[in-house]
């Protein structure tokens, strides 16, 4: 076993320049300090993450689980990624409807079937057949996080990577989509390359408009630039937000890499985010 250990959570980008943060700060910073005593203890990297994000789904505070936002038809559709550096093993589920924590059902897809992907009916299906928690009421369940102060952010998703100290990487991200988007609109999140990537060399999770994520690929693009470019883990994160930005787009990467480097660039007006590194001090930032 290792001594290093490295985790970034992240609860999406973009943030209003003169709302109060603090709730989503201690937030944060709780969910960092517990997941860095794991780390410390050994646990794996696969469990951390998938714990991570599912209270980060269910806080209310962020544009995920509980925090989500209705599409244009009134109906709440969740996308969710999780993968395992070392195996390659991916799960995920788009447009997910009816269920607590879609990081939970992205994980069954990838440990109790043949496929990476489930989507919207069957998606439901399965969660249903594996006795996922369901939302009981959907009005009262939600509470659209995406609407501070009654000003709406059109972005925030949450997401976590992490290096445990058995070596394993591992990247995962849950999203309500961003706002107002069409009924059917899958974003970049559940896409195996696009929001979410982990390999033996990194693992990453993207956060921010999710079109211009899928149409450059960014979680496979930073991990190609260091696997074939033989980049550093935060001059590829750099270059891949930069082809997001180069087609207009607007967000935020969290990244780390298996020797415990982490990186968390954006472009957009903030990123609320939380880092751990063995031996550092936990750092907690919005802006
Ligand atoms: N990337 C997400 C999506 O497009 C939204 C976000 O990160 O806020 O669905």
């Amino acid at each position: 076993m290792s001594q290093t250990y490295a985790l970034i959570l992240h609860g999406g980008a973009g943030v209003l320049a003169d709302h109060d943060y603090s709730a989503e700060r201690e937030h944060m910073r709780h969910l960092a300090e517990r997941a860095e005593g794991r780390l410390a203890a050994g646990d794996h990297a696969m469990d951390i993450v998938c714990d991570v994000i599912a209270d980060l789904e269910a806080s209310g505070l962020y544009v995920a689980g509980k925090g989500a936002s209705p599409n244009r038809a009134g109906r709440y559709e969740l996308d969710a990624a999780i993968m395992h550096g070392p195996s390659r093993k991916a799960g995920s589920i788009a447009a997910l409807t009816g269920f607590i924590s879609p990081i939970g059902v992205a994980r069954a897809v990838m440990q109790d079937t043949p496929h990476v992907m489930l989507a919207g009916h069957g998606a439901c299906e399965f969660a249903a057949l594996k006795e996922f928690q369901r939302v009981d009421s959907v009005n009262d369940y939600y509470t659209p996080a995406a609407a501070p102060d009654d000003r709406e952010i059109p972005t925030g998703t949450v997401g976590c990577v992490a290096l445990d100290t058995h070596g394993e990487l591992v990247a995962g991200t849950s999203t309500g989509g961003t706002l107002n988007k069409m009924e059917g609109r899958v974003g970049d999140c559940p896409i195996i390359g696009a929001g979410t990537w982990a390999d033996d060399q990194v693992a990453v999770s993207c956060t921010g408009q999710g079109e211009f994520f899928l149409r450059t690929a960014t979680a496979r693009d930073l991990a190609a630039r260091m696997a074939y470019g033989g980049m550093a883990l935060d001059e590829a994160t750099d270059a891949a937000l930069g082809a997001v930005g180069g087609l207009g787009g607007e967000g935020g990467i969290i990244a780390v890499d298996r020797a415990g480097n982490v990186a968390h660039p954006f472009n957009s007006p903030g990123m609320k985010r939380a880092v751990v590194q063995a031996g550092k001090p936990v750092i907690v930032a919005v802006n």
